[in-house]
Formats: structure tokens, C-alpha cells, sequence
């Protein structure tokens, strides 16, 4: 087979490295920015190449020794070889470039938020179980890695995949989610297509490791990593979690950011950057256990926070009560049902929204909307600034982009948060 030789030029949002072959885009298995590299071509399409490291001929300066052993080969981290001063210019590149090209955004981004964790920051992680072997998939494959225990989770956390490693029955699982709080205790779940079998050999262990929840789901469907089915097999209903100075409980199917520090970043530069007032109602659309909504409740009249995961919503309110906290209203159902009806029935429009949305971005009525209904300000919160940048496009009449800002919840990955603070023309 031809090989060629190039130097590794860019990452795409993958991460993986990209070279030139005839000004022709070539997506590497891996390589960091300044590596000159050896490799052959694996695919070949009109418009670009897929292509396969063979050797590195000269390692590019930026070159760090991993401190994982899998990182050649797991696809959990992207750029454990990369300093991370680098790591975040390459993100706040990457934002800036999407917006631009995406949104024709001409505004600069400061720097990136760090992370104070770079590493045993990620409070969930889920393990792949194929025919009793554990780990996680590789780089941009679905080939497992065997793994023994991860730099990103905590410690009890491998102590818990230590144990499930060596269990006898391991191979009745397909999927193993570990979720810890801030105290290291461990929310389990046990993914399989059947029942399971018993725990009883290695529950005291897994008590010793600091578990305190364990949950069944049975799922059949290879298309999401968990079901709705969970059953409760032991312990508490929920994990308790405490994120700026407030308590939350969290239910095994409810979303929580992974980075519970950077998280407290986030959130503290948003409400800096949004300067609600007293006078304000806040919408927190997408607000999963009530975090956002609750933090900020205290700065504002009321908050409506709305969230499709019923289970979710019941968290948020037990939350709000946990915490005494009175001025805030939980509904559940999806943003862009919710919003509309309450303008129509109760005649309430917000004048600030924090939108935090999953990677696909917001549904385009709940942005016909709020163009329709134009608010004071929005901050749009998202992990994915190629929907972010694209739904901005359709609000470039309504809504004037004040600011944009990045913030690293995702450390050694290509993934960032990105806030971006907009005003009403
Ligand atoms: N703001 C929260 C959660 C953000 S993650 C936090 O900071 O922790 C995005 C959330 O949106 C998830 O909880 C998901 O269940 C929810 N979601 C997805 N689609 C939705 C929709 N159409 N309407 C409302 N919520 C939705």
C-alpha cells in the first residue's frame, strides 16, 4: 500500500489529526499538531481521506508523555499528549472559527475557562461489557479497550470497576454506568438485556468501595446507552450532590453536568455575564435537576425551569425544597410545547432565558418563538458550538451577540462549553 508522509496540521471535532495530501483534507487515527508523520490512506472520498498513522517521523514540539497507558488506543481522552495551555487555545480556536464561519460572528473569545481538575473530574462514565471483558470503546472505533481502571473518574469509581472486573457473572452485562457525588459515593447501573443475576458475592465489596445506589436497566435497543426501564436492586433512590453551596438529590436517568467544579465556573460566568435583576422572571429551559434554575433563583423574582425527563423534573423539585427555595416553578414537558402554552394560557413571557441544550441544539419553533416574542436577553449554554453557532443564525435580526465565552468541562477532550450572551435589537 502508497504511503505518504505529511505533517499533522489541525484536529477536526473528533480530534483526530488532520494532514494535507494535494491541498486534500486527510483525517488521521491520531497525531497532534506538529507531527510529522508516516501514513497510509484508508478511505477515500471526493473531498477528503481517511488516513492511518504508520510511524512518527519527527514528534512535534508540543509533545507531552501521556499519563495513561490506553490513550494510544482508547477513544475516551483526545489530547492527553497535548500541554494543556494548548488544549484550551485549540478550543477557543475552534469556537471562534464556528461562529464565524457558522454564525458570521466577527467578535474574539478571551481565553478558555480552565478546568481546576484535568484530570478524576468526570462524576459518570459508562464501561462497555463484551463477553465479560470491561472497557471503552477505541478512537473512533467501536473496538473495545480493555480497561483496568480510568485517570478520569474517582476513586472509588475504580474501585468499583476493579471489583466488577473480577466478578464471575460479569458477562451478563452489557453496559456499566458509574456515577459518583462529591463525597465519592457510587450510583451503579447494571445495563443487560435480561434480568440479573444476583449481587450477593459482591455486595459487601461493592460497599466497602462506597456504593450507595444500585439500579438495574434492562435495555435491548443498541441505540442508547441506558434505558427507561430502571429498577432499583439496593440502597438509595438517589445520589446526593451538592454543587454551589446547595444540596441536590439526582435520580439514575437524570442529567448532571460531568464536571461538577468547572461546572460551578460555568455557572457563576453566566450569571455574570447575564446580570439577572430582582425585578427579572428567568427562564431555565433544559434544566435538568434544577441547578442552574436554583442557583440563580435567589437573584431574581421567579424561575420557570422546563425539562423533557419527568424523573429530572421530580429531582428539581425535591431540590427546591431541599434547599428552601421558593420562587421557582418546575414543568415538565419538552421547551418548545411548554413555552408557547405558557404564553397562551397564563400570558407569561420571561425577560431573561439561560438555554442549556443537548448537542443537537434548540428545536426551531422554540426559536420561531422567542423571535416572534423577543426577551430582554438569552444565554444559550451548549456543548456543541456548531448547533450553537447555527441556531444563532436564525436570531441574527432579533438578538445582538454581546459576548462569547469558553469554558473547559471537558479537560484532555476536543469537547467545550461554550456561553454566548445575547441582547435584544
Ligand atoms: N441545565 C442542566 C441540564 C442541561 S443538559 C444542567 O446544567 O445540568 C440538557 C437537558 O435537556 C437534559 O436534561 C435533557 O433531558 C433535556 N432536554 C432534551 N430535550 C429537551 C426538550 N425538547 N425540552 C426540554 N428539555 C429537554
Amino acid at each position: 500500500m502508497a504511503e505518504f508522509t505529511g505533517t499533522v496540521i489541525d484536529f477536526d471535532y473528533k480530534g483526530r489529526g488532520i494532514t494535507k495530501k494535494d491541498g486534500v483534507a486527510v483525517f488521521l487515527n491520531g497525531g497532534i499538531i506538529g507531527d510529522e508523520v508516516k501514513y497510509e490512506i484508508t478511505k477515500q472520498k471526493k473531498n477528503w481521506y481517511e488516513g492511518k498513522i504508520i510511524k512518527i517521523l519527527k514528534e512535534s514540539n508540543f509533545r507531552k508523555k501521556s499519563p495513561c497507558k490506553y490513550s494510544k488506543k482508547c477513544g475516551g481522552c483526545d489530547f492527553l499528549e497535548l500541554p494543556y495551555e494548548i488544549q484550551k487555545e485549540w478550543k477557543r480556536k475552534s469556537v471562534l472559527q464556528q461562529m464565524k464561519r457558522i454564525a458570521k460572528l466577527e467578535l474574539d473569545i478571551e481565553e478558555v475557562i480552565s478546568s481546576s481538575q484535568l484530570t478524576h473530574y468526570r462524576n459518570h462514565m459508562q464501561f462497555q461489557v463484551k463477553n465479560g471483558r470491561i472497557g471503552l470503546y477505541g478512537k473512533n472505533s467501536k473496538d473495545l479497550v480493555e480497561i483496568e481502571s480510568c485517570l478520569m473518574q474517582s476513586e472509588n469509581s475504580n474501585r468499583v470497576l476493579q471489583i466488577l472486573k473480577h466478578w464471575k457473572k460479569i458477562r451478563h452485562l452489557d453496559l456499566i454506568g458509574i456515577r459518583s457525588n462529591e463525597k465519592d459515593e457510587i450510583m451503579l447501573i447494571l445495563v443487560s438485556k435480561q434480568k440479573l443475576p444476583k449481587l450477593n458475592d459482591i455486595l459487601p465489596l461493592l460497599l466497602d468501595a462506597h456504593v450507595v445506589s444500585i439500579y438495574e436497566n434492562i435495555n435491548s435497543s443498541k441505540k442508547y446507552h441506558y434505558s427507561r426501564s430502571f429498577t432499583k436492586i439496593f440502597g438509595k433512590d438517589q445520589l446526593e450532590e451538592k454543587l454551589l453551596d446547595l444540596q441536590y438529590e439526582l435520580s439514575p436517568n437524570s442529567f448532571y453536568q460531568v464536571n461538577r467544579r468547572a461546572t460551578e465556573q460555568l455557572y457563576k460566568k453566566a450569571f455574570e455575564l447575564l446580570q439577572p435583576s430582582k425585578d427579572d422572571i428567568l427562564y431555565d429551559l433544559y434544566c435538568g435537576i434544577g441547578t442552574i434554575s436554583l442557583s440563580a433563583a435567589p437573584k431574581v423574582k421567579e424561575v420557570i425551569g422546563v425539562e423533557i425527563i419527568p424523573e429530572a423534573i421530580e429531582n428539581a423539585r425535591n431540590n427546591a425544597i431541599k434547599n428552601g427555595i421558593e420562587n421557582v416553578r418546575f414543568m415538565a414537558g419538552s421547551a418548545e410545547e411548554i413555552i408557547p402554552r405558557l404564553w397562551e394560557e397564563e400570558n407569561i413571557l420571561p425577560d431573561c432565558i439561560i438555554l442549556d441544550p443537548p448537542r443537537a441544539g434548540l428545536d426551531r419553533t422554540l426559536i420561531e418563538f422567542f423571535r416572534q416574542n423577543p426577551v430582554k436577553k438569552i444565554l444559550y449554554i451548549s456543548c456543541n458550538s456548531a448547533t450553537q453557532a447555527r441556531d444563532l443564525t436564525f436570531w441574527r435580526d432579533t438578538y445582538h451577540v454581546e459576548e462569547i465565552i469558553g469554558v473547559d468541562l471537558f479537560p484532555n477532550t476536543v469537547h467545550v462549553e461554550t456561553i454566548v450572551l445575547m441582547s435584544r435589537e
